[in-house]
């Protein structure tokens, strides 16, 4: 099909200078437990398979209009103190400009909460010290849904093309000549090669290096609601006599919790795993219809956004039908240990590796070195897995503001695990956990 350019006079095109060559450093955002769902949320379509469909970005209908960020309206001052960071991180990281799809960074960025498609929505913002302003590309038809965004205030232009025509053209009569561009991490294929296209000869980098920086330093907002939404899921686990039993379905345990989730203040389920006896032993198994036996180890790790998309992880192991053996309480009380000095080690200017072998020297030092097979934790914010990593390997010097997950885990291979969650914020003069529910292995 013939490109249609579509028209745009809105901006004189940017006068890039020459960027000197720089890499972007970008932390892989493989996560450790990929989100599954158990539940749809109640305002999907189909029912979503119990066994691992994405919960996020799931649900994107192909013409869900853009909506404004429900539940908490982020304050415009704070909006443009985040455009114009990232505006200035892009240039310190040799990016010219940064085009950002629907996402958790667009929701950062402008509060701005809707999935992607096939048509072509994004924020084009320039780096520091580049003249053009900042615009939303976005389709015409959807354009109302961003009446309530404080765009104006935040000279923010507002660009729409029609079916029919090549919005990628409109992106680049907007980018000018740049040098390298920073698209966002999420963005899909199909727009991210129709920007080549559009730019040919422009390196395309990744964003999140870039927003990371600002991300991963939550405010004192972030931090209520990253509080809010561990409260809730602390409720959860203090309900869980009330579903988990020997005779019941990990299925069926976990369809409860998923409601238990969402009622005690989530908008929907993200995940929810239950590990049951040798289940547990793989930290990313999700649900089965393996039968609850009694003396099992259950490992139940849960979370969900509340409104504003700020989420909740936790985990905490359970043993159901009676009291574990004494190997078991051995094991258990060193994965208590390691999780307790990790948490401890949490403090401003410590590396995040430094928090992981916390934990990885108390478990190894056990004998079980070989079993704890994952990192110890990961960043949590609008997305439940984002930096910091806290992982060998990562020399990033905690700073206040910085929130992530404490989870070392057991696995005995056929046998059991168990895992303790929480998440904790740095704060001026160490950590806080703010999971609050008993750390030891709770016997049901
Ligand atoms: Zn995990
Ligand atoms: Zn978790
Ligand atoms: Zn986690």
């Amino acid at each position: 099909m013939r490109r249609r350019r579509p028209a745009l006079q809105l901006f004189s095109l940017f006068g890039l200078g020459p960027a000197a060559d720089g890499g972007v450093t970008f932390e892989a955002a493989l996560g450790d437990h990929p989100p599954t769902i158990a539940r749809p949320p109640a305002d999907s379509g189909p029912a979503v398979d119990l066994a691992g469909a994405p919960a996020r970005p799931g649900g994107c209908r192909a013409d869900r209009p853009v909506r404004k960020l429900a539940g908490m309206t982020v304050p415009v001052d704070l909006l443009a103190e985040r455009l114009r960071r990232a505006a200035e991180e892009a240039a310190r990281q040799n990016v010219d400009l940064l085009v950002v799809t629907p996402g958790t960074d667009l929701r950062y960025l402008l509060g701005l909460d809707t999935s992607t498609h096939e048509r072509l929505t994004c924020l084009v913002l320039a780096a520091a010290g580049h003249r053009a302003p900042p615009a939303i590309v976005v389709p015409r038809l959807e354009a109302p849904g961003l009446a309530e965004l404080p765009l104006d205030k935040l000279g923010i232009e507002v660009v729409t093309w029609t079916d029919g025509e090549d919005p990628y053209l409109l992106v680049s009569d907007l980018a000018g000549v740049p040098r390298r561009v920073a698209v966002a991490d999420t963005m899909p294929a199909l727009h991210v090669l129709g920007l080549r296209d559009a730019l040919p000869g422009v390196a395309q980098t990744l964003a999140g290096g870039v927003l990371a920086e600002l991300r991963m330093r939550k405010d004192a907002a972030e931090v209520a609601e990253l509080r809010t939404a561990a409260e809730a899921i602390d409720r959860v686990h203090a309900r869980m006599g009330e579903f988990l039993r020997p005779g019941r379905t990990e299925a069926q345990v976990g369809a409860d919790i998923a409601d238990a989730i969402v009622a005690e203040g989530h908008t929907d389920a993200a995940f929810v795993i239950v590990g049951s006896g040798p289940n547990g032993a793989s930290p990313h198994h999700d649900l089965s219809d393996r039968v609850i036996q009694p003396g099992d180890v259950v490992v139940i790790d849960i979370g969900g956004p509340v409104d504003t998309g700020y989420n909740s992880d936790c985990t905490r192991t359970y043993a159901v039908g009676g009291q574990p053996g004494e190997d078991v309480l051995r094991t258990y009380a060193v994965l208590q240990e390691a999780q307790e000095a990790a948490c401890r080690a949490v403090r401003p200017g410590v590396s995040a590796e430094s928090v992981d072998a916390a934990a990885r020297q108390v478990i190894a030092a056990a004998g079980f070195g070989e079993q704890f097979v994952h990192r110890t934790g990961h960043g949590i914010g609008l997305d439940v897995h984002e930096a910091p990593y806290i992982v060998g390997g990562n020399e990033l010097e905690l700073a206040p503001g910085m929130a992530f997950s404490v989870e070392p885990g057991i696995y005995l291979d056929g046998r059991w695990g168990a895992r303790i969650e929480d998440i904790v914020v740095v704060t001026e003069h160490g950590g806080e956990r703010l999971n609050g529910r008993p750390r030891d292995l709770v016997v049901l």
